[in-house]
């Protein structure tokens, strides 16, 4: 396959799995593209994908307030009880002088997740509005660079592995902030199986290049 410039590579896809290069194809609404090496999926055409990214991106950023401004547990140990809430528990780590630690914490579990949904629900709305193409492009590559360093998911395993080794030694009562925290991983993992950074590449050329790309 002969690639001529740069830019004929937005006509291609490649397959994440076996790295095969497809030409991309129109689809009808709710089909699928199938890799044709080795029979992975590789984009769908779903035309509700702007409402369904800005309904899933306001229903995230909600979950994230209530998890981190609302307690995640009571601890009570020896009737002395305790409150931890997010930003508690990275708060509590700078107090100590664990700087470096605390940083990274703050980082992983509060500043990139809600990087992440602030910034789907900025291309969303660009998106929506059909403005500033250059900016949804910028923000795209922001995206998906920062996908990998949200960590909500790993951080809520780590509460699970606590409170099970805490059983015993103290009373635990399990705050609205964990429940809120369960329902923004569950979106945050929803999210990002179901809709793809291809996927919104896709939808960008579309809305703002129909003709196809003539710069
Ligand atoms: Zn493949």
């Amino acid at each position: 396959m002969k690639i001529e410039n740069e830019e004929a590579l937005d006509d291609f896809i490649i397959c994440h799995k076996c790295q095969t290069l497809h030409h991309e194809i129109p689809l009808r609404d709710g089909a699928m593209a199938y890799c044709s090496a080795c029979g992975t999926m590789m984009y769908r055409y779903d035309s509700h994908l702007i409402d369904r990214g800005l309904a899933l991106s306001i229903t995230a950023l909600i979950f994230f307030f209530v998890a981190n401004f609302f307690p995640i547990v009571k601890i009570e140990i020896l009737g002395h009880a305790q409150f931890i809430t997010i930003p508690k528990t990275f708060l509590s780590l700078f107090e100590h002088g664990f700087y470096i630690v605390g940083i990274f914490c703050s980082f992983l579990i509060f500043i990139f997740p809600l990087g992440v949904f602030l910034l789907y629900l900025w291309i969303f709305t660009l998106l929506k509005l059909q403005r500033g193409e250059r900016l949804t492009r910028r923000l795209l590559v922001l995206l998906s660079r920062s996908i990998p360093w949200s960590m909500s998911d790993i951080f809520l395993l780590s509460i699970l592995v606590s409170l099970v080794k805490l059983i015993g030694y103290a009373q635990i009562e399990i705050g609205t902030a964990f429940w809120a925290l369960v329902l923004f991983v569950a979106v945050d993992l929803y999210i990002t199986k179901m809709i793809r950074i291809s996927e919104i590449w896709m939808l960008h050329k579309r809305l703002f290049f129909p003709q196809g790309r003539g710069c």
